[in-house]
């Protein structure tokens, strides 16, 4: 290491982890790094959370450091995240939508997510895995069929940046729903994680059936689910039912990243007013009880209903005020699986940092809050050479790689 490298390496001593109480240094998360003849600081980070804020805040604060050594910056990710015999080797993360009973907004929070990750500039599949009611297709927008490729994978339609697949590709009159057993609703859910031409994503979103039965073990047992989304409303009932979804992830060592409730207030379209209709508190109530935080709370909204009906999901809208609660979703939720990946990496409970149950819970929807609106664009640490190396053929303007996509 020249005396110049053992400089930029004290220096990256000064980027805090904001979640995790310390610095990226002593965490492992500087993987490699080295200063090239041109005055170039390449480095090479364990970040695995695309358009996290987190991990974006962090690159910019590493630019800062280096350039108060008078360098450039040129940053990468590692692959480090890939696990080896995942049926799914190109796909960063997987993320389960779950409620504990149906009609809750499961699968509008899930379409409404993707999209909302998609237009951050985030590479993103749903699988629409309810069997009972597989409605994503038609929330999305997409009536295209799904091609296939020369060995019979399906190749997913693309609607709103996100490509897709549906229990209702699959599904004849031999698979009618309400005829569907457990083995057979493995198989179909298997074919639809494994059977498919996903290419490099860096979220698949799984809409997964209500409850707690044999679709959800088929998940957790093939692919490596990186953590759980549950899908709540305010009243007791569904949360009671909420209860049992958490325990069964807990059960199957699947980390819950956090609890969203759906219909919490009703925001009044003539108004824009926010009023409360079944009282509130109660995802809030839940994620204290296990000591998970409430990722989001989204309003009922007429809108929300007419879009999933008709126009596509309202997370299109972008800089609608009624599109907004996604946007806190997205950064939460990619927030939180960052949380889980670096803590994996430092090799540290990411609940409990430090040992001392630093509280990690509650601090998501006041940071989204107070947030302004951002598309990654002006926050992203990506302003490397060679970060359009996308194989999905999408265009990805320079800096908006999330940043960290780059090297693969
Ligand atoms: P689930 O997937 O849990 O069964 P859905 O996402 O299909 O639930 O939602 C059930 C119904 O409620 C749908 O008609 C949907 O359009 C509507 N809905 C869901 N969330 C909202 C919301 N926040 N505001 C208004 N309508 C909503
Ligand atoms: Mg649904």
């Amino acid at each position: 290491m020249t005396v110049e490298e053992t400089q930029l390496r004290e220096r990256l001593r000064n980027v805090e982890d904001p979640r995790l109480g310390s610095d990226i240094v002593s965490l492992g998360l500087v993987d490699d790094f080295r200063i090239t003849a041109e005055g170039v600081a390449e480095i090479t980070l364990a970040f695995n959370a695309p358009y996290s804020p987190d991990e974006m805040a962090m690159g910019d604060r590493i630019r800062e450091v280096v350039s108060e050594l008078g360098l450039e910056t040129s940053l990468s990710v590692s692959l480090s995240w890939q696990e080896p015999d995942s049926p799914l080797p190109k796909v960063r993360n997987i993320v389960a939508v779950a409620s504990g009973k149906g009609g809750v907004g499961k699968t509008t929070v899930a379409t409404n997510l993707a999209v909302a990750l998609a237009d951050a500039g985030a590479r993103v599949g749903l699988l629409d895995g309810d069997i009972y009611g597989p409605n994503v297709p038609q929330m999305i927008g997409v009536d295209a069929e799904p091609g296939l490729t020369e060995d019979g994978q399906l190749v997913p339609p693309e609607g709103y940046g996100v490509k897709m697949v549906s229990m209702a590709f699959l599904a004849d009159e031999e698979t009618d729903p309400a005829m569907l057993r457990g083995p057979m609703v493995d198989k179909l859910l298997t074919q639809l994680i494994e059977g498919v031409e996903w290419g490099t994503l860096d979220y698949l979103l799984v809409d997964l059936p209500p409850g707690t039965g044999d679709a959800q073990l088929t998940l957790m047992q093939t692919v490596p689910v990186t953590g759980a989304v549950v899908v709540t409303t305010p009243e007791d009932i569904a949360l009671e039912d909420v209860r049992k979804g958490i325990r069964m992830f807990s059960e199957h060592d699947t980390p819950v990243l956090g609890i969203v409730e759906n219909m919490s207030t009703f925001r009044c379209p003539g108004c824009g007013d926010h009023h409360e209709l079944y009282g509130s508190g109660g995802g809030r109530a839940v994620a204290d009880e296990y000591d998970l935080p409430l990722l989001g709370e989204i309003p009922m909204d007429p809108e929300i209903r007419t879009r999933n009906d008709a126009d596509g999901p309202l997370a299109v809208l972008g800089d609608n005020a009624a599109a907004e609660p996604f946007e806190g979703l997205a950064d939460a939720v990619t927030d939180r699986v960052g949380i889980k990946n670096r803590a994996g990496v430092a090799g540290i409970d990411p609940e409990d940092p430090d040992g001392s149950a630093a509280p990690i819970s509650g601090s998501y929807l006041e940071a989204a809050n107070g947030r302004s609106p951002q598309n990654g664009t002006e926050t992203g640490p990506g302003d490397t050479d060679d970060d359009s190396s996308t194989d999905d053929g999408r265009d990805r303007p320079d800096g908006v790689s999330g940043g960290l996509d780059i090297s693969e």
